[in-house]
């Protein structure tokens, strides 16, 4: 059995997340996607909204199951049996964060290696980050998100999406 594991904070999963999640989730037996739960990095999601968004998005993919972790990657990664870790690499500036933990994970778990996707050239300026501050100013975050993560997005920020709506509809007026 070939088993990996893609690990991330997914606040919120974007359609990049999901690219990679169904690009490895074709290469292995079984994926198991982890959501963080370290609470340091004030998520905008709980992680059970967050696996939410995850199990939604990728209910057709038979083989992908959602967890939730905390600590080391490396010890979710064993605790799934499994041999990969998943990472996806968008730009240059990805690569030395990425190769650091990647180098600091082999030499603690030898047995363990990690697979990098480099993501669709459309989802290489994506970010959940950018997605939440595009929000948060009443801006158009369809084209990153499926249409039930967005509702959820915009479901946060509901001045910032008054102030759009508003705005459509004094464009619908001239
Ligand atoms: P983390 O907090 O670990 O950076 P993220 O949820 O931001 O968690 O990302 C998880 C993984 O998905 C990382 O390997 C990240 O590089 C990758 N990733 C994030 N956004 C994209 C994207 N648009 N395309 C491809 N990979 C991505």
């Amino acid at each position: 059995m070939r088993i990996a594991v893609y690990p991330g904070s997914f606040d919120p999963i974007t359609l990049g997340h999901l690219n990679i999640i169904e690009r490895a989730s074709a290469m292995v037996d079984e994926l198991y996607v982890g959501v963080l739960t370290n609470q340091a990095k004030r998520p905008l999601f709980t992680a059970k909204e967050r696996v939410e968004m995850i199990e939604e998005s990728a209910a057709r993919l038979s083989n992908v199951t959602v967890r939730t972790f905390d600590g080391l990657t490396i010890d979710f990664a064993r605790n799934c049996k499994a041999q990969y870790i998943v990472r996806g690499l968008r730009a240059i500036t990805d690569f030395e964060y990425e190769l650091q933990l990647a180098q600091t994970n082999r030499i603690m778990a030898p047995e363990i290696d990690t697979m990098f996707l480099t993501t669709e050239l459309k989802y290489a300026y994506l970010s959940s980050s950018t997605v939440k501050e595009v929000a948060s100013f009443g801006g158009e975050i369809g084209y990153f998100l499926t249409p039930q993560v967005a509702r959820r997005v915009y479901e946060k920020y509901p001045e910032a999406v008054n102030r759009k709506e508003a705005k459509e509809a004094s464009h619908e007026q001239n």
